[in-house]
C-alpha cells in the first residue's frame, strides 16, 4: 500500500465531512435565528451558547395539566422513565392563554421546547386554534391603528375610502391607580417593609391585568364590526432599537404595560380569527396624517396642530391614523 499516496485523499475526505456539517450547522442555526426573529415571547440565545432545545409532542414527551389551585402543572420526560415535574412559572397573559387551550376545546395543546435561557429553564408551548383560523392579513379591507397610551388607547379604522371610524377608550383609573400604587410602595420600602411591598405589587398588577384584559376585550369587539380586519400595534421591540422616538415614547414605554395589552388584544383577536400586524412606530405620534409633515413641536399634549397644513386633531387619535396608514 503507497501510504503516502492515500494519506492526502483520507485528510481530503476529513475536510470534506467536516466542510459540509458545518454548512448543514450554519444553514440549521441560521433557520433558527430566523424562526425566531418572528417570536413575540423574546428571542432565546441557545443558538449562541450552543444548547439546543428539546422538542416534545404534548402527551408524549410532556404534559400538562390545571392544579386544585389553578396553576399549570408540569412534567417533560427527556427519556423513558426519566422525567421532571412541577408548576410553570410565567407571565399572566401566557399562563391565561395556555388555561384556555387546557380547559376549552377550541385551543388545544401541540408541541413544545424545552430550553436554557440566560441560565433560567423555558418551556415554550405551541397552541393552535382547531376551529378558527386566522386569516391571511394580507386578505385584509380595514385596518385597525392601535395607539396605547397611559390613560387611554386611540383606535382608528382604515380602508381604501379612508377613515372608517375611530375611537379613543379612556381607562383614567388605570395611570391614576399605577400611582398611587407607586407611591404607597414607595413608602412601604422606606420603612423596610419589604413583604408589604410585595403584596402592594401584586395588588396593582392585577387590577391593572384585569382592566387591560376589559380594555383588550373592548378593542376586539369594536374590530370586529368591520369586515375583514387587521389590528396594527406599533412593535416595541423597533421602538428600543431606534434611537430617538422623543420624551413621549420614553415615557409611555415605562408607565404602562404595552406588551401586556398588545399581547390580550393580538390573542383575543385570534380567538376571532382576525390577524394582527405590527409596524415600526417612529414618528407616528409627530406626523401629520393629512400632509405627512412631521415635527415634534405638531404636538402638544393631547393636541395635534400640523405647523405647516394647520390640520388640528386630538393627538393620540391621529397616531392612531398614522399607524393605520
Ligand atoms: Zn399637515
Amino acid at each position: 500500500v503507497d501510504w503516502n499516496s492515500i494519506s492526502p485523499r483520507l485528510e481530503d475526505d476529513a475536510d470534506l465531512v467536516k466542510n459540509t456539517t458545518q454548512r448543514i450547522v450554519a444553514k440549521a442555526l441560521g433557520a433558527m435565528e430566523n424562526y425566531y426573529e418572528y417570536d413575540d415571547f423574546g428571542k432565546p440565545s441557545h443558538t449562541k451558547d450552543g444548547t439546543y432545545p428539546l422538542r416534545a409532542n404534548y402527551e408524549e414527551g410532556y404534559n400538562l395539566s390545571l392544579t386544585d389551585d389553578g396553576d399549570v402543572a408540569f412534567r417533560i420526560s427527556a427519556a423513558p422513565y426519566k422525567h421532571v415535574k412541577g408548576v410553570l412559572e410565567g407571565s399572566d397573559a401566557h399562563l391565561d392563554l395556555l388555561k384556555t387551550a387546557l380547559t376549552g376545546d377550541e385551543w388545544k395543546v401541540s408541541t413544545s421546547e424545552t430550553l436554557w435561557r440566560d441560565g433560567e429553564p423555558e418551556l415554550h408551548v405551541n397552541i393552535r386554534n382547531t376551529k378558527q383560523t386566522v386569516r391571511d392579513k394580507q386578505d385584509s379591507r380595514m385596518v385597525v391603528g392601535v395607539d396605547v397610551n397611559e390613560d387611554n388607547v386611540a383606535l382608528t379604522a382604515l380602508s381604501t375610502d379612508g377613515v372608517e371610524d375611530t375611537l379613543v377608550i379612556d381607562f383614567p383609573e388605570i395611570k391614576f391607580e399605577r400611582h398611587r400604587y407607586f407611591t404607597m410602595r414607595k413608602r412601604v420600602q422606606n420603612a423596610g417593609k419589604d413583604s408589604m411591598h410585595d403584596t402592594l405589587e401584586g395588588r396593582e398588577e392585577r387590577f391593572v391585568r384585569d382592566r387591560l384584559h376589559k380594555v383588550s376585550r373592548h378593542i376586539v369587539e369594536w374590530s370586529q364590526q368591520f369586515e375583514r380586519s387587521c389590528i396594527v400595534f406599533e412593535d416595541l421591540k423597533e421602538m428600543r432599537d431606534s434611537i430617538d422616538y422623543g420624551t413621549r415614547m420614553n415615557r409611555r414605554l415605562h408607565h404602562l404595560p404595552f406588551r401586556a395589552l398588545q399581547f390580550y388584544t393580538s390573542y383575543k383577536a385570534s380567538f376571532e380569527g382576525i390577524p394582527t400586524g405590527w409596524i415600526n412606530p417612529e414618528y407616528t405620534s409627530q406626523r401629520c396624517p393629512m400632509c405627512g409633515h412631521t415635527e415634534r413641536a405638531n404636538r402638544n399634549k393631547k393636541r395635534f396642530k400640523c405647523k405647516d397644513c394647520e390640520h388640528q386633531d386630538h393627538s393620540d387619535r391621529g397616531a392612531s391614523v398614522n399607524i393605520a396608514v
